[in-house]
């Protein structure tokens, strides 16, 4: 995204900048014990992360858009349904229809030689479609995790934490995945990612202060929830449904409908906590572009964009599924106390050893932290540097010389699940007892 915003919308990219959102360089995501080997390579330009809130961004982002004057935005007018007819036998699209809701419902049909279905995860096309016969099929694949945020400001005069003098502000602890997200003016957002099945941990991080008091058990948070250092500014936000969700609108290169084109999370819906959806959606909507400038024809159109999705989309969605899945068998083995370390097959043996040498890799080498900063940053497909030779190389090295010195690398960064659920009924129990007493007094 940052790279696509930089080659086409600079100015927009200022504006960004003005609202105060920061630019996070490679050399600023490089620990400090890889900088010594630093050299500069081509393409770490494209290595780069723009942080602010999502309220900068979307305020930002609307106030460009207002500005083009090819764009008209109708904000209280919804698309409710479409109009239909048969080309050749394929459903084609040729109308809108839209309801105004502060003009009292006024209805009204909207024409264009194409559309393009930008409504996010609650759209409705392909219910639409389905009502009149055309099967869109649907991939459907649920993270059976629900995600928590609450947002914070650093108190004035406080500095954020620093990013390498502390443990990493985002991790895995098995029942358990955290991150800060830093965004601008001071103010930054706390994620806490708790599986369905642990149900006492969810009751808890509904709760402001409980959640506080977890984020300060984890040492990569609690820099960061300090009474000296920020406050709070919301309460928790919990978002279910972590749905990874992908529609094909191609049937064995057959379009199922005509003139409709559905890019970002209509089309492909990836878990949030990955930070892919806003690149996939502004990628999405260029590929798009190119294609609706370079071909005419509709059946040519949809089956140009269809092989485009599958080449440049897909690759990131696989990924981020196959970590959805990942993660739901890591959460599962520690619920059950189960040894995850322990490999039951040469494949799993395989798996985890090439995992360890990997970690302990990146940590030690930055050809190999560069190499994975490509795939975090989506510069190329996920996992592509692993097909780098002096990288296979050397993590071929740290397989060699055994699983425990490299396991090493992977330490749990924060409290077992036992001592978290130990942590919170006390938190619960105290708070409790206080609030009787002050009852009591009351
Ligand atoms: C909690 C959470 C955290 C996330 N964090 C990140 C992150 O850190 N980084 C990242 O890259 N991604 C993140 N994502 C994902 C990201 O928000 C989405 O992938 C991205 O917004 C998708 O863009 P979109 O344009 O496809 O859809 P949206 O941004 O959802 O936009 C859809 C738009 O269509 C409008 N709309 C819907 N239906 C209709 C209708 N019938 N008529 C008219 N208008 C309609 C909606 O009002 C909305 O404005 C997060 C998502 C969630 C839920």
């Amino acid at each position: 995204m940052c790279n696509l915003l930089e080659e086409n919308y600079p100015e927009l990219l200022e504006d960004f900048f003005t609202a105060g959102a920061r630019r996070l360089n490679f050399t600023d995501l490089t620990p400090p014990a890889l900088l010594s080997q630093y050299q500069q390579q081509p393409g770490d330009e494209k290595l780069w992360l723009l942080m602010c809130r999502r309220a900068t961004m979307e305020t930002v982002l609307r106030r460009y858009v207002d500005k083009q004057p090819s764009i008209q935005i109708k904000n209280t007018t919804y698309v409710t349904g479409i109009q239909t007819k048969r080309d050749n036998g394929t459903v084609a699209i040729c109308g809108l229809e839209l309801t105004d809701r502060l003009n009292n419902n006024a209805k009204s049909v909207y024409q264009a030689d194409a559309y393009i279905d930008a409504s996010g995860r609650s759209s409705k096309f392909s219910q639409w479609l389905g009502a009149i016969g055309v099967d869109i099929s649907e991939q459907h694949d649920d993270a059976e995790i629900v995600y928590y945020t609450r947002h914070y400001k650093l108190n004035e005069g406080a500095v954020e934490p620093s990013r390498h003098d502390n443990e990493p502000a985002a991790g895995d602890l098995g029942y358990l995945k955290y991150g800060v997200f830093p965004g601008d003016g001071g103010h930054f957002a706390i994620i806490i990612c708790l599986p369905n099945a642990e149900t006492e941990l969810r009751a808890a991080v509904k709760n402001g202060d409980y959640f506080d008091s977890i984020c300060r058990t984890i040492p990569g948070l609690a820099p960061w929830i300090n009474e000296t250092v920020s406050h709070a500014t919301t309460d928790t936000f919990g978002i279910g449904e972590i749905h990874a969700v992908w529609r094909d609108w191609v049937s064995q290169d057959k379009p199922d409908v005509l003139n409709f084109f559905a890019v970002g999370d209509s089309s492909a819906r990836t878990n949030p906590l990955y930070g892919r959806g806003c690149s996939i959606g502004i990628l999405h909507a260029h590929l798009l572009a190119d294609v609706l400038t370079d071909n005419q024809d509709p059946t040519q159109r949809a089956q140009a964009f269809h092989k485009l999705t599958q080449e440049r989309i897909r690759p990131i969605f696989d990924a981020s599924l196959r970590e959805d899945k990942s993660g739901i068998k890591r959460a599962d083995a520690v619920k059950k106390g189960l040894d995850r370390d322990t490999a039951n097959s040469i494949k799993s043996w395989f798996r985890l050893a090439f995992g360890d040498a990997l970690a302990a890799a990146v940590r030690d080498h930055l050809h190999v932290f560069r190499g994975m900063m490509r795939t975090f940053n989506l510069i190329e497909k996920p996992g592509e540097f692993l097909q780098d030779n002096k990288i296979r190389l050397t993590i071929l090295r740290y397989m060699l010389r055994g699983r425990k010195r490299n396991a090493k690398a992977r330490v749990q960064r924060g409290p077992t699940r036992a001592e978290m659920l130990a942590h919170i009924a006390t938190t619960i129990t105290a708070t409790e007892t206080t609030a009787q007493q002050n009852k009591g007094t009351s």
